[in-house]
Protein backbone atom coordinates (compact mmCIF):
# COMPACT_ATOMS: atom_id res chain seq x y z
CA UNK A 1 0.00 0.00 0.00
CA UNK A 2 1.88 3.08 -1.21
CA UNK A 3 1.66 5.53 1.42
CA UNK A 4 4.68 7.26 1.02
CA UNK A 5 4.93 8.62 4.69
CA UNK A 6 4.65 4.95 5.57
CA UNK A 7 6.65 3.14 2.62
CA UNK A 8 10.28 4.72 1.70
CA UNK A 9 10.45 2.59 -0.94
CA UNK A 10 7.53 3.69 -2.93
CA UNK A 11 9.41 7.34 -2.44
CA UNK A 12 12.59 5.99 -3.60
CA UNK A 13 10.60 4.21 -6.88
CA UNK A 14 9.50 7.34 -7.96
CA UNK A 15 11.43 8.33 -11.50
CA UNK A 16 13.55 12.02 -11.14
CA UNK A 17 11.20 14.86 -12.45
CA UNK A 18 12.56 17.17 -14.72
CA UNK A 19 11.27 20.64 -16.52
CA UNK A 20 10.83 18.22 -19.70
CA UNK A 21 9.44 15.54 -17.62
CA UNK A 22 7.74 17.00 -14.60
CA UNK A 23 5.64 14.70 -12.23
CA UNK A 24 2.36 14.99 -12.75
CA UNK A 25 0.54 15.06 -9.25
CA UNK A 26 -3.09 14.27 -8.68
CA UNK A 27 -3.89 16.70 -6.39
CA UNK A 28 -7.39 17.65 -3.83
CA UNK A 29 -8.87 20.36 -5.86
CA UNK A 30 -9.17 22.40 -2.65
CA UNK A 31 -5.31 22.88 -2.41
CA UNK A 32 -5.26 24.06 -5.74
CA UNK A 33 -8.13 26.95 -4.55
CA UNK A 34 -11.16 25.71 -6.23
CA UNK A 35 -14.26 26.72 -4.67
CA UNK A 36 -15.25 22.69 -4.47
CA UNK A 37 -15.41 21.82 -0.44
CA UNK A 38 -19.31 21.57 0.67
CA UNK A 39 -19.41 25.05 1.54
CA UNK A 40 -18.65 25.85 -2.23
CA UNK A 41 -14.75 27.08 -0.40
CA UNK A 42 -11.67 25.86 0.01
CA UNK A 43 -11.73 25.83 3.15
CA UNK A 44 -8.32 28.09 3.31
CA UNK A 45 -6.39 25.20 1.57
CA UNK A 46 -4.73 26.98 -1.65
CA UNK A 47 -1.56 26.70 -1.80
CA UNK A 48 -1.38 24.15 1.53
CA UNK A 49 2.14 23.48 -0.06
CA UNK A 50 3.39 26.40 -1.55
CA UNK A 51 6.37 24.70 -3.74
CA UNK A 52 4.34 22.41 -5.53
CA UNK A 53 2.78 25.11 -7.60
CA UNK A 54 6.00 27.20 -8.78
CA UNK A 55 8.31 24.48 -8.84
CA UNK A 56 8.59 23.41 -13.07
CA UNK A 57 9.09 19.96 -12.43
CA UNK A 58 5.53 19.84 -11.19
CA UNK A 59 2.42 19.42 -13.23
CA UNK A 60 -0.70 19.55 -10.81
CA UNK A 61 -3.64 17.62 -11.74
CA UNK A 62 -6.48 18.97 -9.35
CA UNK A 63 -9.58 17.09 -8.93
CA UNK A 64 -12.23 17.01 -6.31
CA UNK A 65 -14.36 13.38 -6.03
CA UNK A 66 -17.25 14.89 -3.58
CA UNK A 67 -17.66 17.66 -6.63
CA UNK A 68 -17.92 14.85 -8.91
CA UNK A 69 -19.99 12.61 -7.02
CA UNK A 70 -22.34 15.02 -4.84
CA UNK A 71 -22.31 18.69 -6.45
CA UNK A 72 -21.15 21.48 -4.80
CA UNK A 73 -22.52 22.70 -2.11
CA UNK A 74 -23.60 19.64 -0.23
CA UNK A 75 -24.11 18.48 3.07
CA UNK A 76 -21.17 17.39 4.73
CA UNK A 77 -20.02 13.27 4.32
CA UNK A 78 -18.40 11.77 6.72
CA UNK A 79 -17.47 7.47 7.12
CA UNK A 80 -19.58 5.54 9.52
CA UNK A 81 -18.12 2.18 11.14
CA UNK A 82 -14.81 2.52 8.42
CA UNK A 83 -12.59 3.78 6.58
CA UNK A 84 -12.81 4.14 2.36
CA UNK A 85 -11.29 0.37 2.12
CA UNK A 86 -14.50 -0.60 4.31
CA UNK A 87 -17.19 1.46 1.87
CA UNK A 88 -15.16 0.67 -1.12
CA UNK A 89 -16.57 -3.29 0.00
CA UNK A 90 -19.98 -2.39 1.57
CA UNK A 91 -18.86 -2.43 4.92
CA UNK A 92 -19.27 0.80 5.74
CA UNK A 93 -21.42 3.44 4.69
CA UNK A 94 -20.80 7.53 4.42
CA UNK A 95 -23.99 9.51 5.46
CA UNK A 96 -24.35 13.24 6.06
CA UNK A 97 -25.12 14.71 9.65
CA UNK A 98 -29.24 14.14 9.22
CA UNK A 99 -28.45 10.51 8.59
CA UNK A 100 -28.76 10.57 4.41
CA UNK A 101 -27.04 7.94 2.50
CA UNK A 102 -24.55 9.72 0.54
CA UNK A 103 -22.35 6.86 -0.62
CA UNK A 104 -22.74 6.15 -3.89
CA UNK A 105 -22.02 9.52 -4.78
CA UNK A 106 -18.79 8.67 -2.76
CA UNK A 107 -18.20 5.65 -4.68
CA UNK A 108 -18.97 7.58 -8.36
CA UNK A 109 -16.90 9.81 -7.07
CA UNK A 110 -14.39 8.06 -6.54
CA UNK A 111 -13.96 6.28 -9.82
CA UNK A 112 -13.84 9.54 -11.63
CA UNK A 113 -10.72 10.29 -9.59
CA UNK A 114 -9.13 6.64 -10.02
CA UNK A 115 -10.16 7.55 -13.93
CA UNK A 116 -8.75 10.77 -14.13
CA UNK A 117 -5.87 10.15 -12.49
CA UNK A 118 -5.03 6.84 -14.85
CA UNK A 119 -6.04 9.33 -17.83
CA UNK A 120 -3.50 12.11 -16.90
CA UNK A 121 -0.74 9.23 -16.09
CA UNK A 122 -0.21 10.97 -12.53
CA UNK A 123 2.94 9.53 -10.81
CA UNK A 124 1.64 10.49 -7.04
CA UNK A 125 -1.07 12.06 -5.46
CA UNK A 126 -1.13 15.33 -2.78
CA UNK A 127 -4.85 15.24 -0.96
CA UNK A 128 -6.37 16.58 2.01
CA UNK A 129 -6.39 14.45 4.98
CA UNK A 130 -8.89 14.06 7.59
CA UNK A 131 -11.79 14.70 4.00
CA UNK A 132 -13.96 11.15 4.10
CA UNK A 133 -12.79 10.88 0.55
CA UNK A 134 -9.22 12.55 0.17
CA UNK A 135 -7.74 11.55 3.70
CA UNK A 136 -5.13 9.22 3.33
CA UNK A 137 -3.99 9.04 7.78
CA UNK A 138 -7.39 9.44 9.71
CA UNK A 139 -10.91 10.96 9.25
CA UNK A 140 -13.81 10.73 11.44
CA UNK A 141 -15.46 8.16 12.65
CA UNK A 142 -19.53 8.71 12.27
CA UNK A 143 -20.32 12.55 12.15
CA UNK A 144 -17.80 15.49 12.52
CA UNK A 145 -20.55 17.81 14.60
CA UNK A 146 -21.02 15.02 17.39
CA UNK A 147 -19.54 15.45 20.75
CA UNK A 148 -17.01 14.37 21.30
CA UNK A 149 -15.60 14.02 17.66
CA UNK A 150 -13.74 10.33 17.24
CA UNK A 151 -11.57 9.63 14.40
CA UNK A 152 -10.79 6.40 13.19
CA UNK A 153 -6.92 5.71 11.38
CA UNK A 154 -7.29 4.94 7.50
CA UNK A 155 -8.43 6.24 4.19
CA UNK A 156 -10.74 8.37 2.69
CA UNK A 157 -13.10 6.77 0.10
CA UNK A 158 -11.18 8.49 -3.23
CA UNK A 159 -7.31 7.83 -1.25
CA UNK A 160 -8.23 4.02 -1.00
CA UNK A 161 -9.42 3.65 -4.73
CA UNK A 162 -6.64 5.50 -5.95
CA UNK A 163 -4.54 2.95 -3.02
CA UNK A 164 -6.11 0.41 -5.51
CA UNK A 165 -4.75 1.39 -8.67
CA UNK A 166 -1.10 1.72 -6.87
CA UNK A 167 -1.22 5.28 -6.66
CA UNK A 168 1.38 6.52 -4.11
CA UNK A 169 -0.25 9.11 -2.14
CA UNK A 170 0.31 11.29 0.58
CA UNK A 171 -1.35 14.12 2.85
CA UNK A 172 -0.83 18.38 2.75
CA UNK A 173 0.60 17.65 6.55
CA UNK A 174 3.02 14.95 6.11
CA UNK A 175 5.73 17.81 6.29
CA UNK A 176 8.63 15.39 6.26
CA UNK A 177 7.73 13.47 3.43
CA UNK A 178 6.38 16.36 1.44
CA UNK A 179 10.14 17.37 2.41
CA UNK A 180 11.45 14.39 0.91
CA UNK A 181 9.78 14.81 -2.14
CA UNK A 182 10.59 18.17 -2.43
CA UNK A 183 14.21 17.43 -2.82
CA UNK A 184 13.59 15.08 -5.16
CA UNK A 185 11.91 17.33 -7.26
CA UNK A 186 14.21 20.49 -6.04
CA UNK A 187 17.92 20.65 -6.90
CA UNK A 188 19.79 21.68 -4.15
CA UNK A 189 16.46 21.62 -1.30
CA UNK A 190 17.47 20.13 1.54
CA UNK A 191 14.68 18.81 4.13
CA UNK A 192 14.31 19.57 7.20
CA UNK A 193 15.13 17.03 9.60
CA UNK A 194 12.69 18.75 12.81
CA UNK A 195 9.56 18.37 10.50
CA UNK A 196 7.04 15.16 10.96
CA UNK A 197 4.23 13.25 9.45
CA UNK A 198 0.85 13.56 10.47
CA UNK A 199 0.80 10.32 12.31
CA UNK A 200 4.20 11.70 13.78
CA UNK A 201 2.07 14.66 15.11
CA UNK A 202 1.93 14.70 19.50
CA UNK A 203 -2.14 14.79 18.52
CA UNK A 204 -2.17 11.98 16.06
CA UNK A 205 -0.07 9.91 18.58
CA UNK A 206 -2.04 11.14 21.77
CA UNK A 207 -5.17 10.10 20.12
CA UNK A 208 -4.27 6.37 18.41
CA UNK A 209 -1.63 5.85 21.44
CA UNK A 210 1.02 4.70 18.94
CA UNK A 211 3.45 6.11 17.14
CA UNK A 212 2.14 4.39 13.64
CA UNK A 213 4.65 3.32 11.38
CA UNK A 214 1.63 1.25 9.19
CA UNK A 215 -1.87 1.99 8.19
S1 LIG B 1 -13.37 16.02 -1.56
FE1 LIG B 1 -11.15 16.29 -1.54
S2 LIG B 1 -10.78 17.85 -3.15
FE2 LIG B 1 -12.93 17.94 -2.63
S3 LIG B 1 -13.11 19.55 -1.07
FE3 LIG B 1 -12.92 17.58 0.01
S4 LIG B 1 -10.73 17.34 0.41
FE4 LIG B 1 -10.94 18.94 -1.17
Amino acid sequence: MPLLPHDSAALAALRTPSAAAPWRVLISACQAGWGCGVDGTHYGLAGAVPWLHTLPTIRLLPFCPEDVGLGTPRTMPDLHRGDGHDCLAGRARVLDPAGADLTAGMVAGAEAMAAFAMAEGAALAVLTDMSAACGTQCQSEGCRFDTPRRFRRGVGVAAARLLQLGLPLVSQRDFATLDRLRARAEPGFVPDPEKRDHHEHPWFVGYFGVAATET
